[in-house]
């Protein structure tokens, strides 16, 4: 059976929202890539509704990007509670966080509209009806105002 870091978490300890470093991997030729638990609301009480997920998907493969070197993907956790960030490097949990306020923070600006939303129209996306940038703003208010932790266990508001 393959060991699942993510399924040895206690997930009943977690403080979210929180940015944690899953795992570090270091490549046959000494590339090292990241993996972030990055948790937008609290397991098992709450989660995102699949459109808002899927608008914060788009949203964070564009804002986030361009503020982290080295991004490779962020996908969207099944249980809908929030992402994995995993990156080229070793960009702290810090770091990430910070990068994660930032996008909230620009998510939740009244000129941030659904035509700065990258790659909703159906040639690009595989379930374009299911997006709502509405979830988005107010899931990016409500993380906002809990504070993003770099620690999972202790809050540490960046
Ligand atoms: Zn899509």
């Amino acid at each position: 059976m393959a060991e699942v870091e993510s399924f040895t978490l206690d997930h009943n300890i977690v403080i979210a929202p929180y940015v944690r470093l899953i795992a570090k991997e270091v490549g046959p030729k000494g590339d090292i890539i990241t993996n972030f638990d990055v948790r937008l609301t609290q397991p098992n009480e709450t989660a995102i509704e699949t459109s808002g997920m899927h608008t914060f998907e788009h949203i964070f493969a564009d804002l986030m990007r361009n503020q982290l070197d080295g991004i490779i993907d962020i996908s969207p956790f099944g249980c809908r509670t929030g992402f994995h960030l995993i990156a080229w490097g070793e960009p702290t949990a810090t770091e990430v966080a910070k990068v994660l306020k930032k996008t909230l923070e620009e998510i939740v600006k009244d000129s941030y509209t659904i035509d700065k939303v990258q790659g909703i129209a159906k040639i690009a996306c595989g379930n374009y009806k299911d997006h709502s940038l509405h979830s988005a703003k107010e899931w990016s208010k409500i993380i906002l105002e809990k504070g993003i932790s770099d620690d999972a266990f202790v809050r540490n508001v960046v």
